[in-house]
């Protein structure tokens, strides 16, 4: 099986390499992932200017570091390593759950791997600095790819970890409510700014991404890339007149 490995932390994230060395006893591996970080990109890629594809070693691995997006590096791994079998994106680090996926560079990654017909699976975890305990995190990271790479043919994952995972559920997406919100603020100058932060939500949905998080599970949801609103257009074609 190949493996192509990307993020949006940057290819010197320790995340990235914490999933190569898991992903490893799968397949064979490569990494293409952005140089700098490319959080909260989304989907973006890069049409006005080319693209650089630099030779840089990971650990132990074959890697390359691209000036553009997630979504460019999956594009160009793709093209440059024939035959990938799946797209894995992370370990991010932060998680990636409900409302926040639309702007998530890691499950973009693995997205335009479910474009290019090809799986994806995005990774993310609850740790927010490099003195995470990936050693914790690998036997769960593991798990989660023995039971997804080989007994399920998947079009797109995305799977969170909380800091001490005991089990993984399957989940859906909790689109409740939306967590970003702008603060704000004055610079030294005097100047006012605005900053996106994140508020809180601590009401949760049973069986979504966020509730497994709070109750210490591993959330695995599957995705699709068809985001038409089917109950809606039934409802349209049903009622409403073609014009
Ligand atoms: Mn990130």
């Amino acid at each position: 099986m190949r493996i192509l490995i990307s993020n949006d932390d940057g290819i010197y994230s320790p995340g990235i390499l914490a999933l190569a060395e898991v992903a490893a006893e799968f397949g064979q591996v490569r990494i293409v992932a952005p140089d700098v970080e490319q959080s909260a990109m989304g989907h973006a890629i890069t049409y006005s200017r080319p693209l650089n594809y630099k030779k840089t070693p990971i650990g132990d691995f074959e890697a390359y570091r691209v000036n553009g997006t997630p979504a460019d590096c999956v594009s160009l791994g793709v093209s440059l390593w024939s035959d990938v079998d799946v797209v894995l994106s992370g370990i991010n680090l932060g998680l990636n759950i409900g409302n926040g996926c639309w702007h998530s560079g890691t499950l973009a990654a693995a997205k335009q791997g479910a474009l290019l017909k090809l799986r994806g699976i995005a990774l993310s975890a609850t740790v927010e600095d490099e003195n995470a305990d990936w050693e914790e995190l690998k036997p769960w990271v593991r798990k989660v790819l023995d039971q997804v790479l080989t007994d399920y043919d998947f079009p797109l994952l995305n799977v969170n970890f909380p800091q001490h995972p005991k089990a993984f559920r399957w989940t859906r997406q909790s689109v409740r409510h939306y967590d970003g919100r702008l603060t704000p603020g004055t610079d030294p100058a005097g100047r006012q700014y605005y900053w996106f932060t994140v508020d809180p939500v601590e009401e949760t949905q049973q069986d979504t991404d966020r509730w497994a998080i709070q109750n210490g599970f591993a959330s695995i949801t599957p995705l699709r890339l068809d985001i038409t609103d089917h109950e809606e257009l039934a409802r349209a074609w049903d009622t409403q007149p073609h014009g």
